[in-house]
């Protein structure tokens, strides 16, 4: 299918850290008019040195903008950025769209988009996977929920960011199908690491456990990507100290965030449970800052 390019649109990109700022930094290369806010100051400078414009606040950044996009770590973030005293709703024009790309709960999604709506702004929620390595490629998958229209519109622009954009269904459809994904990913990681922990006490050779089970049904993308520990995939966090890649903190946040929707429609993730516990420790145990396959850490010293 032909490429196609959206014409050069005035953007405001609210939320500057691990994903924010590459994406930002890519929507800037690709010549659109960038204004960036992020409430820690300092994360504005590397844009600004490349040629975005900063705004003080989120309001200040949205004033004008076709197009907000907000990338923060958890739904109050999202409510302050977007109603705050100092938010970005009220000073968005009639007519622009508002892209959440945050993972956040459907819920607060959904209210989101229903009040962006009284102010005459359209809203899509397009959470993402793909980590740090996909926001600065623009490889990341985009789950959008929302007007098909409106995405239509929008797709040349979340095409400079990922390289699959799906559009998942009504307000908050982005969101819902990122949390079953990141309850897939949890789970799996958690029981790799567990499958590891095992062998190691067994004297399983770790490359050799790779080889086999990426070759039989234990294959995931957990195994592929992550496995936890050193000297088996160079590309793995293991091998580099577990620097993230995707927070052990980020997932528990997540899914928290999957039980407490599922409890709201009152479904049981006992599964999702016990992985939640495993990455609630992970920042107890001052391991909430690495990749999350350093789960691996709480399960190998056990005995
Ligand atoms: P981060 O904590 O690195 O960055 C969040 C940024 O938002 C920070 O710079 C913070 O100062 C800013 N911020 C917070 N509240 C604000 C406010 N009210 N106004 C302005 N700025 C505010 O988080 P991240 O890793 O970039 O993740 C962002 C979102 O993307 C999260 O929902 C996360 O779950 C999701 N996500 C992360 C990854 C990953 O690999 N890191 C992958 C996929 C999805």
């Amino acid at each position: 299918m032909e490429e196609r390019k959206m014409p050069d649109t005035t953007v405001a990109f609210i939320g500057l850290g691990t994903m924010g700022r590459p994406m930002a930094e890519r929507l800037l290369a690709a010549g659109h008019r960038l204004t960036v806010h992020d409430r820690l100051t300092g994360a504005t400078a590397a844009l600004a040195a490349a040629g975005a414009a900063t705004a003080p606040s989120a309001r200040e950044a949205a004033s004008g903008a076709a197009v907000v996009i907000t990338m923060l770590p958890n739904g109050p973030h999202v409510r302050e950025a977007l109603t705050g005293p100092d938010g970005a709703l009220a000073a968005m024009r009639p007519g622009a769209v508002l892209v959440d790309m945050s993972t956040i709960d459907p819920s607060t999604s959904k209210e989101m988009a229903a009040l962006a709506e009284r102010h005459g702004v359209r809203m899509l929620d397009a959470p993402v996977s793909g980590s740090s390595a996909g926001a600065v490629e623009g490889t990341l998958t985009v789950m959008v929920g929302g007007d098909p229209g409106t995405l239509d519109e929008l797709r040349p622009l979340l095409g400079e960011l990922g390289r699959t954009v799906v559009h998942c269904g009504p307000n908050g459809a982005g969101v819902s199908v990122k949390l079953a994904n990141q309850i897939i990913a949890g789970a799996s990681m958690a029981a790799v690491a567990e499958s590891y922990a095992l062998a190691q006490r067994l004297g399983v050779d770790p490359r050799l456990l790779f080889d086999v089970v990426s070759a039989s049904s234990g294959d995931c993308w957990a195994l592929r990507t992550r496995p936890p520990v050193p000297g088996v995939l160079p590309t793995s966090p293991a091998d580099d100290g577990f620097r993230p890649g995707f927070k052990g903190a980020l997932m528990c946040k997540d899914l928290d965030l999957a039980l407490a929707t599922a409890a709201d429609w009152s479904v049981d993730l006992p599964v999702t449970m016990h992985a939640r516990d495993l990455y609630a420790r992970m920042s107890e145990e001052g391991l909430g800052e690495r990749d999350f396959s350093a789960v691996f850490a709480l399960l190998s010293k056990q005995g």
